[in-house]
């Protein structure tokens, strides 16, 4: 088999689905705000993006990009390390570590590099990574990267975890966890992982990528809200979800993250955000920890979004969240329910193997602030019509919405 080869198997699975929307690969014209777009010459609702908050269209974030753009320039071609550090990106790590009440802060150029970045400086050989067996991909492939041990402990069991840090040696074990995960839509016990992690004397990293902004008396994620900021040692998030921006952060009190500047080879080997960017986000991050109301209209939107699809008879993720998982089983079901919704106006994102088992593909929607009441019932309404048309609603289940 040759190194194409390889592919082929992918190439039939994308052919095979023909004239029709094919998922992960939806080609968007034009955005008219966070929740309207245009996708096939259609006007659709945009139910699956991670802008939380829709600040990624708030005038002031647009305004201090544009500024930043053309006092900067449009990138800032090299990495930090190589052709400099702006002093935006200094003052927007002083912003995020001051926010945090953390005296280090680390801006990435990806929040996936964040993750990659920091588990492969602070993990070798001789050191053991152990993390949630549903962790998102950055965290394995900072695992594989950093060439240490790695073991999986069960999904958010801080009783497994505590099994497995039994075995390791004290002061050279990372636990990466994510505070909210990003498919299951359900949260971490911190508590319970942090004791974990204190007893056997692991470090602990905590990946708030969906949370922050969402949890916590002043947004600051579900280490917050579960009241265990000060027990985690680094604290990760991007800019790409709630800040409306793209980008990624470590806080810690460790000094030695200020070190990482000089070894993590995703941050070192790569160009820094631009100026425009983290403008832009440091604009984000003062509008969101000062708008309180946009935490109390993200969470109404989600209670009504979840109502509204239980009441139709969709199967939901357990836990309330921005992430609303509906449970659909075979992917033969969950692909035919994604076309029709986009066919008929809604975009929602999909979870297929290797993603999820087999039996268990999902779509997955995001509920954001910026979703007026209209909104989400007509999405509502979308997944109404077209679950009966395809006969994933049964008839008795929808006559009772
Ligand atoms: N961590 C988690 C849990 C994520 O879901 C994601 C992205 N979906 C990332 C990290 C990477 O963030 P980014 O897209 O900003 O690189």
């Amino acid at each position: 088999m040759s190194l194409l080869d390889k592919l082929a198997p992918m190439s039939e699975r994308v052919r095979a689905i023909g004239d029709r929307p094919v998922p992960f690969d939806t080609v968007i014209d034009e955005a008219n705000g966070p929740c309207e777009v245009v996708i096939g010459g259609r006007p659709t609702l945009m139910c699956g993006s991670n802008n939380y908050f829709g600040l990624s269209f708030h005038p002031d974030v647009i305004a201090a990009a544009q500024e930043a753009a053309a006092r900067f320039g449009s990138a800032t071609t090299g990495s930090r390390v190589a052709s400099g550090t702006l002093r935006l990106h200094r003052e927007l790590e002083e912003d995020l570590a001051a926010a945090f009440g953390m005296r280090q802060g680390l801006v990435f150029t990806t929040g996936y590099q964040a993750n990659v970045g920091l588990i492969s400086s602070l993990c070798g050989p001789d050191d053991v990574a152990v993390i949630d067996v549903e962790s998102h991909a950055s965290i394995y492939d900072g695992t594989r990267l950093s060439g240490a041990r790695v073991f999986a402990f069960r999904h958010n069991s801080a009783d497994d975890l505590a099994r497995k840090l039994a075995q390791q040696p004290r002061g050279r074990c990372l636990v990466v966890v994510e505070a909210l995960y990003s498919i299951a839509g359900d949260l971490a016990p911190l508590p319970e992982i942090a004791a974990a992690c204190r007893e056997a004397g692991a470090f602990l990293a905590v990946d708030e990528a969906h949370s922050f902004g969402a949890y916590g008396a002043h947004g600051l994620g579900c280490a917050e809200a579960q009241g265990v900021l000060g027990q985690v040692d680094f604290l990760v998030g991007t800019f790409s979800k709630a800040l409306g921006g793209v980008g990624g952060f470590c806080v810690s009190n460790h000094d030695a993250l200020k070190t990482l500047h000089f070894v993590a080879r995703p941050y070192v080997f790569t160009a820094s955000g631009s100026a425009a960017t983290i403008a832009g986000v440091r604009a984000a991050l003062r509008i969101l920890l000062a708008d309180r109301s946009l935490n109390a209209r993200l969470w109404e939107n989600v209670r009504r979004l979840r109502t509204g699809l239980a009441q139709l008879g969709y199967r939901l993720g357990a836990t309330a969240s921005p992430i609303v998982p509906v449970r659909i089983g075979a992917a033969d079901r969950a692909i035919a329910l994604w076309q029709g919704l986009l066919d008929a106006g809604l975009y929602v994102n999909i979870v297929l193997p290797p993603g999820c088992r087999a039996d268990a593909c999902q779509l997955r929607t995001s509920v954001t602030s910026a979703h007026s009441a209209a909104q989400i019932d007509r999405a509502l309404a979308i997944f109404e019509w077209v679950g009966r048309d395809l006969a994933i609603l049964s008839a008795a289940a929808c006559s009772s919405s």
